[in-house]
């Protein structure tokens, strides 16, 4: 399938998901049975023993392979799980590795793979290092790189394109595998710009419902021109599947078959609502609330050529229809003109990063004013999350590591759901208000704000109601409609 077919969203919703033929159900049932009838010894309707094949996990596998453009998916039981599979299948190898890696990406590589099967890792900074730096790195026995772009919490991106022409150009072609969670399916698509393997954590967005733990690989069909690693790695990571058994439960496949279903209108709203949470926050710069904000999809980024790069077909067509249209929340409707990619930005995945003017007591101030985005590690969930980097997610590296990655106390990341930016930036400009007195801004500055009052009605609401915690001076009416479903 290729990327523009899947434009027309009908391979995530179709592929995999075939009404029965016994009964016409139009959604897969669950299939829990462990283990399978055979008509005579070794003649089966293609499944044995659950482990090695489930007809839910093969339905999200179809699925998850059309998604990615790929033809080879293998669904395991985390994203972790596929990294350790990915692992094991170099074995005792060479691989360069990304340096702000994901964290338990990193662990595994250092502190499992480098005991168990000796693996030797090259760390480099891929976004701004040299093609010869790249290519003395590449030794006999380098089997494989690891692209996570963009990488975590500091947006950092990565040309897949550029890397990968490098890897595939050198005699011992390596394999490139991209790590493409934080981007999704929707907004990146690795295998068309020249990788290998494609890594997922499907807890994030393609699940997308923050109620699934579960990982997956996808992989092209490999060819005569493939790289001649491609053909016997893709063979061993089947077998490791089945071996090493790190598979996911049928019930789990088929949450997140369903949630992917859905994962091209969410990204979009998850996109839409970045972009704008982040115009309104390069806003709250120039107020002096904060001082610096990354998100690579900002025309001031120094990331947003690349950016522009890795943008996937289907997304670069779909930002296309929106030229010239109002999008809510980026200022358009005050400056009477429509919207213009190049002025305005695009719509580059739904994670941002900022750092507020100040340290760790703005941080808290400003966390604890914020009633829409929960404090909770993960992304990619319909519901926001806000976050610190520093004493959560990379709270284990050294004080050192988190210093070199530019992780300090002010830094903030935030994982923008599918609620309606103008609410999502109201609870962000009123918690910045209380925690950090706005200066005056020049006249040039817009000065568009979206606030939202606190009511009286707040206090009618019961202490025991979950939303009395959740929302201790405003009440769901007070949100747009899109907000009240997430709550
Ligand atoms: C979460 C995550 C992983 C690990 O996935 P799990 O499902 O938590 O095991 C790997 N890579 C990235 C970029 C992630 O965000």
């Amino acid at each position: 399938m290729s990327a523009s077919e899947w434009a027309d969203s009908v391979a995530p919703i179709h592929v995999g998901s075939d009404p029965s033929s016994e009964t016409g159900a139009v959604i897969p049932s669950i299939s829990l049975s462990t283990t399978y009838k055979q008509d005579s010894v070794g003649v089966h309707k293609g499944y044995e023993y659950s482990r090695s094949d489930n007809p839910n996990r093969n339905a999200l596998e179809k699925q998850l392979a059309a998604l990615e453009a790929g033809q080879h998916a293998l669904a395991f039981a985390s994203g972790s799980a596929a990294t350790a599979t990915v692992m094991s299948a170099v074995g005792t190898a060479h691989i360069i590795s990304v340096s702000d890696v994901y964290g338990g990406t990193h662990r595994y590589m250092t502190k499992v793979a480098s005991e168990l099967s000796n693996l030797q890792v090259t760390w480099l900074d891929l976004d701004t290092v040299s093609e010869q730096t790249i290519i003395d790195s590449i030794r006999e026995n380098t089997k494989l790189v690891w692209v996570e772009t963009p990488t975590n919490p500091t947006l950092r991106v990565i040309d897949i394109a550029y890397v990968a022409n490098i890897l595939s150009n050198h005699p011992s072609q390596p394999l490139l595998l991209v790590d493409n969670t934080f981007m999704s399916p929707y907004y990146q698509s690795p295998l068309a710009l020249g990788a290998d393997i494609v890594l997922h954590s499907l807890t994030k967005y393609v699940n997308g419902h923050s109620d699934v733990v579960m990982g997956a690989l996808i992989l092209p069909e490999p060819s005569p021109t493939s790289k001649p690693l491609l053909a016997p790695f893709l063979s061993k990571l089947r077998f490791l599947q089945n071996a090493i058994g790190a598979v996911p439960s049928p019930y789990d496949s088929w949450l997140a078959q369903r949630g992917a279903k859905t994962l091209y209108l969410r990204m979009r709203a998850h996109g839409l609502g970045a972009l704008s949470v982040a115009h309104a926050l390069e806003r709250a710069k120039a107020r002096g609330q904060v001082r610096d904000v990354i998100y690579p999809g900002l025309p001031s980024s120094s990331r947003f050529d690349v950016a522009r790069r890795n943008t996937s077909a289907h997304a670069k067509a779909w930002i296309d229809t929106l030229r010239n249209s109002i999008v809510p929340g980026l200022g358009l409707e005050e400056s009477g003109r429509g919207y213009d990619p190049e002025l305005d930005g695009i719509p580059f995945g739904g994670m941002i990063s900022f750092r507020i003017n100040g340290g760790e007591q703005e941080t808290n101030a400003f966390l604890a004013q914020l009633h829409l985005f929960a404090l909770a590690e993960s992304l990619g969930g319909v519901e926001s999350l806000v976050e610190v980097p520093e004493k959560m997610t990379h709270g284990g590296l050294s004080e050192a590591e988190r210093a070199s990655l530019g992780i300090g106390p002010d830094l903030i990341r935030l994982s923008i759901g599918v609620e309606d930016a103008v609410d999502l930036i109201a609870d962000l400009e009123r918690a910045l208000d209380a925690a950090i007195p706005p200066v005056e801004t020049s006249p040039n500055v817009p000065q568009l704000r979206f606030d939202i009052q606190p009511s009286d009605a707040a206090s009618e609401v019961s202490d025991e109601s979950p939303l009395a915690t959740r929302l201790p001076s405003a009440t769901p009416s007070e949100y747009g409609d899109a907000v009240k479903e997430t709550l």
